[in-house]
């Protein structure tokens, strides 16, 4: 539905994104993640047409989004980082100005209206100034404009950002429930977000894709770093013998010793390493206070990619 290939785009010296690829398939929900400053915004804007890219294709339905710019365009709904909203407005004649603008026939602009404000629940505010408005509640409104002309693909960029933890969970819920009918790709710096939202994860750094997968795929990647943290109650020379024991076992990585109490991090890339440490505190009987296995959240992957 949507491939982006060989993209690069520059801004005078900086190189916002380089030259990019990927594929989003129909009636997928894909989460575009990245750290501020990565790509994700000029990324979105490249799909939607916005800009255009120095090189590289951006395919919509397999046609070039440039030189089929109009039907790109049609089939696309963008909800920006800031959404576009005329403050002196009153929600539905927003909505009849932008039902007109995406050239819907003047006999379809009542029942479309009636039917978005259903889908992003907007009756109790449907008379009031868009000023009037909660964040959530323009962010609604804002996906209301969105879908207005039943676009096939949604871009949302940072949808949830802003909001208060009920709004948030409005929010994904609705772009959940969008989802199942809709090809969307959503940015997001809430990675907790993007693993209980999407179907698949694309994660940007510094203008380049640095990881990309189903969100138990991109952890499982990781999972070689996943670390095991012991604390022991030890001092003085009970210490060093206690570190050099360890040391025989591989990947030991941070030590740190706080009022006695001596705290072994280690990185265990086997589930043997785990063996062989509690067999080693059962034969030394090292008073042991914490062992803790931790295991690899996508949040840890997010943090790892893109240090
Ligand atoms: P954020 O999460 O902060 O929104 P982002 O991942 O969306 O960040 P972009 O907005 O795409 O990142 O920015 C990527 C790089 O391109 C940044 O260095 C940014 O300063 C630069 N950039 C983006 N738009 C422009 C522009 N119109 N003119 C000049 N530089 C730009």
């Amino acid at each position: 539905m949507i491939e982006i290939k060989g993209v690069t785009k520059k801004f005078g010296e900086i190189t916002a994104v380089k030259g990019i690829s990927f594929a989003v398939k129909k009636g997928e929900v894909l989460g575009f993640l990245g750290p501020n400053g990565a790509g994700k915004t000029t990324t979105m804007k490249l799909i939607t047409g916005f800009w255009q890219a120095d090189q590289g294709q951006v395919l919509i339905d397999g046609l070039d989004n440039v030189t089929h710019s109009k039907e790109s365009r049609a089939k696309i709904g963008y909800l920006p980082e800031t959404v576009p909203l005329y403050d002196e407005m009153k929600v539905y004649e927003y909505l009849r100005f932008i039902a007109s603008i995406r050239d819907i026939t003047p006999e379809m602009i009542l029942p479309r209206i009636k039917e978005v404000v259903e889908i992003c629940n907007l009756h109790s505010v449907i008379g009031k100034s868009l000023d009037e408005l909660s964040k959530g509640y323009r962010q609604r409104v804002g996906l209301a404009q969105a879908i207005m002309h039943n676009p096939d693909i949604l871009i949302l960029d940072e949808p949830t950002t802003g909001l208060d933890p009920n709004q948030i969970a409005e929010i994904r819920e609705l772009i959940k429930k969008i989802g199942k009918e809709k090809t969307v790709i959503f940015s997001t710096h809430i990675l907790a977000e993007a693993q209980a939202t999407c179907d698949r994860v694309v994660i940007i750094n510094k203008g380049q894709i640095v990881a990309e997968g189903r969100p138990e795929e991109l952890a499982q990647a990781l999972k070689s770093q996943e670390l095991v943290t012991l604390k022991l109650r030890a001092k003085g020379s009970e210490v060093t013998t206690a570190l050099a024991t360890l040391a025989d076992l591989k990947n030991i990585k941070i030590v740190s010793e706080e009022a006695g109490l001596t705290t072994v991090t280690m990185e265990s890339s086997a589930r043997d390493e785990g063996v062989a440490l509690g067999e080693l505190l059962v034969k030394r009987a090292w008073p042991v206070c914490e062992l803790v296995r931790g295991g690899v959240s996508l949040e840890e992957v997010f943090r790892e990619l893109t240090k």
